[in-house]
């Protein structure tokens, strides 16, 4: 394994030892990355290209991580992200996509109720195949608007922290024409509906906003062709180990020396541990000497979240041009949606997201369970859909090289967990979605902290070596012209 890199690039012998003997001190500075995902990649890129030697160690047998786009139906479908959130020049990966000219689809503008969908793409339907009236979503999405405006006045009143259930229950004591206009109605199925609905936009909000993410403008974007030519750009001429799994980091004075499953060492001046956080909790990992408390706590107190996603491809399209079917439900665990592919991609293909206890349970069943669960559910809402003839499963929590799809910060817990997550420790540098104080949970947090990574890294390598002709920018100045991003909407 390492002797081809040794054999095509001399130099690196003497940068990254690759071997059971430890050699100090190399004729120029080495990194090694851990975690081949967006930030890793990202990471390795900005010191390849600052002429630092690195090596990424990636544990699957694929670059991306939390990135997976699928060929498998003959066109691209993501498993893991597929939106671009914020679909504007200040986005950190802007100006790789831009020049790469991949196409996005835009599901919701800045404002939506519902982050990335808009209430007014969605066809609802209750757990019978009713569909609900779209003046009713509409009236629900407003109110609901103005309960969340009215949680903001509570998050300004009280110190401590709550959830945002218990937000929204203070604001309907204060305000009962608010709660009033969700249980007051002609019929009981109405009541039921906006009942169904406020579980639906709650759980929706659970999952995407305790991601305390700052928002950038210009709305949110699909990725029309996936994600996989981003990061297939940014790893190009990258020395990539894929099928090395990262067992032990050991920090000295002057070097990490890095531990892979089959026993094999390599050694540097420092590392960029990009793995995903899931991972840290899971100790699988072992840091010698210890990390200190204050990061160990960190990686204990912030929390993993799970979504996963079952793609259900038809032989023909049987249902409403819109871009979400949603299922209204008086339970989170009821409340569901599939995103229409169709709309964006012109494929016949529906995408099944559950979030939470629900993707949890999922991830246990067999794939053909797990197809057939989200196919049972589409039959309540369309009773006429014809079975699917290919289908796709993730499994984001149970897989162990993810543990978890993203994180957020849990309710009572201190503020600068992403920020503790991110600060170096010696001569390890962190980098992944779970370090970004602000973008945490995106494709475009995690690169970004990658470049940040870099950047630290750098600087602490050639501080040692001294020198100063290396001293290129890893980021900013040297960014290309940027190209206008391309975004639909149909
Ligand atoms: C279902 C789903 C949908 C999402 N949707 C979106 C979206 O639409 N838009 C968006 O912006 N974000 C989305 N996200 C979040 C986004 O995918 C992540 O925030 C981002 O990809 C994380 O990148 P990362 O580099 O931090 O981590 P990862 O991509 O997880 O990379 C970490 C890498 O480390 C490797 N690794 C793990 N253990 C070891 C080890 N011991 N040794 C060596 N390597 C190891 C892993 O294999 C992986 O390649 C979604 C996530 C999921 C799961």
């Amino acid at each position: 394994m390492g002797s081809a890199r040794d054999k095509s690039n001399p130099q690196s012998k003497q940068a990254i030892c690759y071997s059971n003997v430890e050699v100090r001190r190399s004729a120029s500075p080495s990194v090694i990355v851990i975690g081949g995902g967006f930030a890793g990649i990202a990471a390795a890129r900005a010191l390849h290209d600052a002429s630092i030697q690195v090596i990424v160690l990636e544990s699957r047998n694929r670059v991306g991580g939390r990135v997976r786009t699928d060929y498998s139906f003959g066109f691209p479908v993501d498993l893991g992200a597929s939106w671009l959130h914020g679909v504007c020049k200040e986005n950190p990966l802007a100006p790789v996509i831009g020049r790469l000219g991949l196409p996005l689809y835009r599901t919701s503008g800045d404002n939506s109720v519902l982050y990335d969908h808009d209430l007014e793409s969605y066809a609802l339907f209750d757990m019978d195949g009713n569909q609900v009236p779209q003046e009713l979503v509409s009236q629900v999405g407003k109110t609901f608007e103005a309960i969340l405006e009215e949680t903001n006045k509570v998050r300004e009143e009280f110190i401590e922290d709550m959830s945002i259930h218990q937000a929204i229950s203070i604001v309907f004591e204060r305000n009962p024409k608010l709660r009033g206009f969700l249980i007051r109605c002609c019929s009981g199925t109405c009541v039921e509906w906006k009942a169904g609905l406020l579980q639906m936009l709650r759980q929706y909000l659970s999952n995407a906003g305790t991601r305390h993410e700052e928002l950038l403008p210009g709305g949110h974007g699909l990725m029309v062709r996936g994600y996989l030519p981003v990061i297939n750009t940014l790893a190009k001429g990258l020395d990539i180990r894929l099928g090395h799994r990262v067992t032990k980091i050991n920090r000295r004075k002057n070097g990490v020396k890095v531990t892979v499953e089959n026993g094999k060492t390599l050694f540097a001046d420092a590392a960029v541990v990009a793995v995903p956080l899931g991972v840290l909790k899971s100790n699988t990992i072992k840091f010698e000497p210890r990390l200190p408390e204050w990061k160990e706590e960190a990686i204990a107190d912030l929390g993993v979240g799970i979504e996963n996603k079952i793609v259900l491809h038809f032989d023909r399209v049987f249902w409403p041009n819109v871009e979400f079917l949603g299922v209204v439900a008086e339970t989170s665990y009821g409340c569901s949606y599939f995103l229409n592919l169709h709309k964006a991609t012109g494929h016949a293909v529906l995408v099944y997201m559950p979030a939470g206890q629900l993707a949890r349970d999922i991830d246990k069943l067999s794939d053909d369970a797990a197809a057939n669960f989200a196919f049972i559910h589409l039959k309540k809402i369309l009773p006429d859909a014809s079975a699917p003839i290919q289908h796709l499963v993730s499994r984001w929590g149970s897989d162990i090289n993810s543990l978890g799809s993203y994180s957020y910060d849990a309710v009572g817990k201190p503020h600068d967990l992403y920020e503790r997550l991110r600060i170096p420790v010696d001569n390890l540098f962190f980098a992944g979605e779970a370090t970004s104080t602000d973008y945490p949970g995106s494709v475009h947090g995690a690169y970004h902290t990658g470049l940040m990574a870099a950047e630290d890294c750098r600087m602490r390598v050639l501080e040692r070596y001294g020198e100063l002709d290396l001293f290129q920018p890893v980021m900013g100045e040297d960014t290309p012209a940027s190209v206008p991003l391309l975004i639909s909407r149909i």
